[in-house]
């Protein structure tokens, strides 16, 4: 139908091919929600100024039985299109919020959340829910939006996150810098926390403008009352760049990578000095 008037759109194997298998991964995902073959890493943020670990971001991965394990990126969209984020999203928030319990309490926890969650009428009333049945205190748990969750800025939206930020539950917004009216966005939604693309940083040791935005964005926050969050710390010339511009935490590679759960509690959540 693409083609245009009279020409007629030949099937193509590769497009079918490329439909099956999307087809098939939609059944895996379905039947790894009801076989619960997700697992959460979580990777610590740091304050940058004192070096203790103030919060850990859960990120998911699916543990397929014959592919590996599989990163978010590689199956979070079919999940948004198909709508399994929603049973999946719950899934995290709950697991995520028990494991927090086996921290300190001056650990938070910063959950990832699709656009698709934050648009569904009662996403809030959900996740106060979840707090009460795990029993975790609201002021320890952080939502991690994108710019994208706010770009329509639908009701349910709305809804959801004053619901959030009432019950004292901290937001962030992800991937700052990389899309559109960031900065309409602060003023409004509560939001209470900014976390600087990793771009930025990777980009800061040769860019001048990157390193100004870094700053700039620090400045910001300061002046906001908001906390800046640099991530993609890998090295420890990028760590020193942040700490020097003024953000609040840092996380990184440099800092820790995301492991499981199991590991955390062996080698515990470190204090650095610098
Ligand atoms: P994000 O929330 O911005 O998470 C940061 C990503 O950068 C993670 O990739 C993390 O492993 C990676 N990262 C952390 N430090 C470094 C570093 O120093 N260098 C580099 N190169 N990368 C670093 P991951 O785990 O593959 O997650 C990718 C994205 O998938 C996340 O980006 C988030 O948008 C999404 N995601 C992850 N978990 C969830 C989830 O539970 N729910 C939803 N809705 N989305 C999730
Ligand atoms: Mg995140
Ligand atoms: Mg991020
Ligand atoms: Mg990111």
């Amino acid at each position: 139908k693409t083609g245009g008037r009279g020409v007629y759109s030949v099937f193509e194997p590769s497009m079918s091919d490329a439909f099956e298998a999307r087809r098939r991964t939609e059944a895996d995902l379905r039947a790894a929600l009801e076989e619960e073959q997700f697992e959460l890493h979580y990777q610590s943020l740091v304050d940058a100024r004192e070096g203790h670990v103030v919060c850990v971001e859960a990120l998911v991965r699916w543990r397929h039985p014959t592919r590996g394990l599989i990163p978010p990126l590689s199956f979070i969209p079919l999940a948004e299109d198909t709508g399994l984020i929603l049973p999946l999203g719950r899934w995290i928030l709950e697991r995520a919020c028990r494991d927090a319990q086996a921290w300190p309490e001056t650990v938070d926890v910063a959950v990832n959340v699709s656009s698709v969650q934050m648009r569904q009428k009662g996403f809030g009333a959900e996740v106060l829910a979840v707090l009460a049945e795990t029993g975790l205190a609201a002021a320890r748990l952080e939502i991690e939006i994108t710019e994208s969750s706010l770009l329509e800025g639908s009701e349910a939206t709305q809804e959801n996150l004053a619901a959030l930020h009432d019950a004292g539950i901290r937001i962030a917004m992800d991937d700052f810098g990389t899309g559109y009216s960031s900065l309409s966005y602060l003023r409004r939604f509560p939001i209470d926390k900014i976390k600087i693309d990793r771009s930025f940083m990777s980009e800061a040791a040769t860019s001048a403008d990157a390193r100004a935005i870094i700053r700039a964005v620090a400045g910001l926050g300061i002046s906001l009352g908001i906390t800046t969050v640099v991530e993609g710390v890998e090295t420890a010339q990028q760590l020193e760049l942040a700490r020097s511009e003024g953000v609040g935490q840092v996380q990184g590679y440099l800092l820790s990578r995301p492991q499981p759960q199991a590991m955390l509690s062996r080698t515990g959540l470190p204090q650095h000095r610098w």
